[in-house]
């Protein structure tokens, strides 16, 4: 056991090792229209059925024609125009050129464009200024893809700029994932809904909002159960109906040591959980585990907790589920403008705000009191500020781990 491991505390990459052990990617494809692809999973390379550009093209308006026919003259016969969608279609001869637009076939016969700016026309006498050097101004066939290159590879979340690229090879539709299913649920007798009323001692679920609107950026269809109380039996049908119709089940609160948390007993009889306690701050005990065939996750009650354990956990598991290929988290070294208090066992992961100065120098705040229940310190920051296990603290103006929130966060 090394100095800072805690005993029954099990570390953040041991954990996520297991997660990434349990997790069996979903292998349904489905083809959809392109216009419907955005953050879907590709589910097979794809390969483009064509070059791009599909014809040399010019990249200027101006004027097509042989470079080595300007080492002579000076001007040149204007015969004819290339326009995008309406080439020219004859052979360009000696002394010719051709008006070209941006986007127009290079003709037969020119090796070069000039820019319009440097010519002046004189009825069908065109002069040029300038020099012509061979193959300027030319956007050659496949400089962009090659045909039979593979564009998109499997597991890549389809993008904006992914699905252009797609319309842009001519393809209409596209293999895909099917989209997961996860069922969420928040347990407590004391939780209420936004909206109502709230007694005495009560407070108002939020966990469940934090998580189903991380769910939906994510495209995952959510089959929200509500507010269970603090009863076997509800708790007992949640899981059943939960696990009979998706491919995940996630619940918040009931997974610490109190007598209200009944997640653990009624779990170890519908299904197979191990309840970890990982040395992470907020976000210490974490259930997971699988219901039949669904992956259960059991985050903790506290609001920052539950909303960093799905980050740092659930999340990552449901995207390798999915059959998304999890990029690698971007990591920052910054300078802290806060001293920051932390005694050594586990990971923090406090709230920050990254910023940078008029010399565009970076900086990094914490977002004040960290609570594990104040969800401000979640929704004032941009950033996490990770301080290792080890550390004891660090003072203003030391170097810090700053990790800019992705888009599923901010
Ligand atoms: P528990 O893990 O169920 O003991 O909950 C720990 C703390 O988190 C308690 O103060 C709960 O009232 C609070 N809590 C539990 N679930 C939620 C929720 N869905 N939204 C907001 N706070 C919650
Ligand atoms: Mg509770």
């Amino acid at each position: 056991m090394g100095q800072c491991d805690t005993p029954g505390m099990m570390a953040l990459d041991e954990a996520l090792n297991r997660l990434r052990h349990a997790v069996t990617p979903i292998t349904s494809i489905e083809s959809i229209d392109l216009t419907r692809g955005l953050d879907r999973i590709v589910a097979q390379d794809i390969t483009s059925a064509m070059n791009v550009p599909a014809f040399n093209n010019s990249a200027m308006d101006g004027y097509a024609l042989k470079a080595k026919n300007l080492e002579q003259q000076s001007s040149l016969t204007l015969v004819g125009q290339s326009f995008a969608g309406a080439p020219f279609t004859n052979v360009l001869q000696h002394g010719q050129c051709v008006r070209i637009m941006t986007g127009g076939v290079i003709p037969e016969g020119a090796d070069c464009v000039i820019m319009q700016e440097q010519s002046r026309a004189d009825g069908n006498d065109i002069h040029f200024l300038g020099k012509a050097n061979i193959n300027n101004n030319i956007r050659f066939t496949g400089e962009d893809i090659r045909q039979g290159q593979v564009i998109l590879s499997k597991g890549k979340r389809l993008s904006p700029s992914d699905i252009g690229l797609l319309a842009s090879v001519g393809q209409a539709s596209i293999p895909v994932f099917r989209r997961l299913k996860v069922a969420l649920f928040s347990t407590g007798d004391e939780l209420r809904l936004p909206g109502q009323p709230l007694s005495e001692g009560c407070l108002y679920d939020s966990n469940r909002f934090v998580v189903a609107a991380m769910l939906s950026r994510l495209d995952i269809e959510t089959l929200n159960l509500g507010i269970i109380p603090d009863d076997p039996q509800a708790l007992t049908d949640a899981f059943t109906t939960a696990a009979k119709k998706c491919d995940a089940i996630i619940s918040t609160g009931g997974v610490s040591v109190g007598e209200a948390d009944y997640t653990k007993t009624i779990l170890e009889k519908v299904g197979h959980v191990d309840f970890w306690k990982i040395a992470i701050k907020p976000g210490k005990p974490f259930a997971f585990g699988k219901v039949n065939d669904a992956l259960f996750f059991g985050l903790p009650g506290n609001p920052v907790a539950a909303t960093v354990t799905f980050h740092q956990l659930a999340l990552p598991t449901l995207q390798a589920l999915a059959g998304e290929v999890v990029k690698t988290t971007m990591s920052l070294n910054v300078q802290t403008h806060s001293a920051i208090k932390k005694s050594a066992g586990r990971i923090d992961f406090q709230r920050g705000v990254l910023s940078s100065d008029h010399n565009n120098a970076c900086r990094v705040d914490n977002t004040g009191e960290q609570g594990s229940g104040m969800l401000t310190s979640m929704s004032k920051a941009n950033c996490y500020i990770k301080l290792s296990r080890e550390s004891t603290g660090v003072d203003c103006g030391e170097d810090v781990e700053v990790i800019p929130f992705d888009r599923w966060l901010s």
